[in-house]
Formats: C-alpha cells, structure tokens, sequence
C-alpha cells in the first residue's frame, strides 16, 4: 500500500468510527407550559447515567415575536436535539438567542445542537463562564458526561457561549425583555439568573434545586443564600429551578431554607466544639424535610464539612 492509500484508507476508518460512536437520541420528554409562552422540559433528577443518557436539567423555551429563545438546552448535542424538537412542536419561527445558566455541562452541551440548526443564534453567558471554557473546562464536561454515559453522549463537543452577559443587563427579543440577575459567588462563580420579566418568570440556574439535594463544590453556601435572597425580591409568578418541578416562590423558599437550616446547625454545633464528622446526625435530623430528595445522603456529608470550613475560618 503506497502512502496515500494508506491515508485514504486511515480517513475512511476515521469516519467509520465516528459514525459509529454517535451516541443515540435522547427520547422526547414531555413539554410544560409554566406562563403564556414559556415552556419547561423538566428533565430527570438522577444524576447522568446510562439511562437518563445525562439529561437532567430544565431547558426552557420562550417565544416571542422575534424568535425563540432558549434556557440551557440541555447535556449533550443529542439533548440540544431533544430540545430543538420540542420548539418545532411550538412554533416555526427560528432560534435567536440561547442563554447558559453557569459552567456545569448538564445545562451546556447542547449549544451545539442549536449553533447546528442556528448558526445566527447569540449565546449568552457571563464572562467568568466564558473564560473558564477557554482554559478548558468545556472539555473536562464532555469527558466527564461521556464517562457518566458509557458513551451515550458521544458526539458531543464543546461550543462556547460568544456574548457576555453580567448583572443588570436587560436583552429585548421581540417585545420580550431578558434581564440578568448575577450575586457573586453561589452555585458557581458563572451563574445568571434569567428574568423573563413580562410573565414573570425567573429561571434560577442551579442556585435553585427541587427534589434534588445540590452540588456546592464550585460554589459558597453564604453567596448562595444570598443569591436566593436578592431573587425573591423580583416578585416573579413562577421560578423554574435548575433541577426538579417549577413553581411559586416556595420554589426558592424551599432551597433557602435547606441552606439557612444547613448553615446556621453548623454554626451552633461548632460553638459547642464539635467537628464536621460528629454533626451529621443532629444537622441531617433538622433536614428531614429534604430526606427523600435525590442524593440527600451523597451531599450532606459534604455540606457539613463545607460549612463547617467557613465557619472555622471565620472564627479566625
Ligand atoms: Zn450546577
């Protein structure tokens, strides 16, 4: 074989393989009205796996005279898909704008599919999101989502929010106004919130979990309580959380109180002179209201020692 057959023959291999680990379609997941012209597909609560093929998160939809926007379209290009298939249920109008939450990839990914379809499509993210997928972060998700997966979302590939959001900043789409709420340190350096301000309807990021116990890793259980505190002051009808059913405010109340409760345990516990690991039984018995959210036992543990960190080094 003389070495331009030998490529051609390596090229042919190549896109053999890559047709083959396409990861499958996400199924369609039913679609919510929350408001008149907001629509939530409120995904699984489990955390990526093989089964849910990584989609767990909230995408939502908004229509307006303009065009589509939509709110974190999902895990993977083949949720990005999903979604894009339930706005051609809604409407034949185009995408214009996507708006990303914060940096974790189940709430990400499925940029592709939409900048695929959309290729005019802004979107939008704040400028610490950004900065950290350009040092790479985009594509520890996609490893990540790709191991979680056993190779269900294989496909997927990183593309980047390109418009810089920060807080205060209002977008019209249409007679449809945007604006962006950002506290500081909570969930993540990278959150937005997103007030659809007509309806009244705040999508939350994942600074808001229901029926599911959050991930503080990359955030601060103070900021986000103060995240939560300052979102409430929108007054908004309706706040589609990050994870987990819409609803009121008890959305938001809900969440608060799980941090509030959390923190405050900690603290008095601490004055007594206990350490984290002597806590958890007293501070998960003042959680049992969140005993039956979904990995409660896989982050109390971590939320304890968390707090208790905060609270030791304040204490110095
Ligand atoms: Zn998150």
């Amino acid at each position: 074989m003389n070495r331009l057959t030998s490529f051609f023959c390596l090229a042919l291999f190549a896109i053999g393989i890559h047709a083959e680990t396409r990861g499958p379609a996400v199924p369609d997941y039913p679609l919510d009205k929350v408001a008149d012209n907001v629509y939530v597909i409120h995904g699984p609560l489990q955390m990526p796996n093989p089964d849910n093929q990584g989609f767990m998160n909230n995408p939502g939809i908004v229509l307006t005279d303009a065009g589509v926007v939509i709110l974190d379209p999902g895990a993977s290009v083949q949720s990005g898909e999903m979604v894009l298939r339930a706005v051609s249920k809604l409407t034949r109008q185009p995408v214009v704008a996507v708006f990303n939450s914060h940096v974790h990839g189940d709430h990400w990914l499925g940029n592709q599919a939409v900048r695929a379809a959309w290729p005019q499509a802004a979107i939008y993210a704040h400028p610490n999101m950004i900065s950290l997928i350009a040092d790479g972060e985009g594509d520890s998700w996609v490893t990540l989502m790709d191991q979680l997966t056993e190779g269900k979302t294989a496909g997927t590939t990183v593309v980047a929010p390109d418009k810089a959001v920060n807080h205060g900043d209002e977008i019209r789409v249409g007679k449809h106004t945007f604006r962006i709420h950002h506290y500081g340190k909570a969930h993540t350096t990278t959150d937005i919130m997103v007030e659809v301000v007509e309806p009244g309807v705040v999508f939350t990021g994942d600074n808001a979990l229901n029926g599911r116990v959050t991930r503080l890793d990359d955030g601060d259980i103070q900021g986000n309580i103060q995240a939560l505190t300052s979102i409430l002051k929108t007054d908004a009808a309706v706040y589609v959380p990050g994870h987990g059913m819409s609803g009121d405010r008890s959305v938001v109340d809900n969440m608060h109180t799980y941090l509030d409760t959390l923190y405050s345990s900690v603290a008095v516990l601490f004055e007594e002179g206990l350490s984290d690991f002597e806590m958890k039984d007293t501070v998960s018995a003042k959680l049992q209201a969140y005993a039956d959210w979904e990995d409660f036992d896989v982050q109390l543990g971590k939320h304890i020692s968390f707090a208790y960190l905060k609270i030791e080094a304040a204490a110095f």
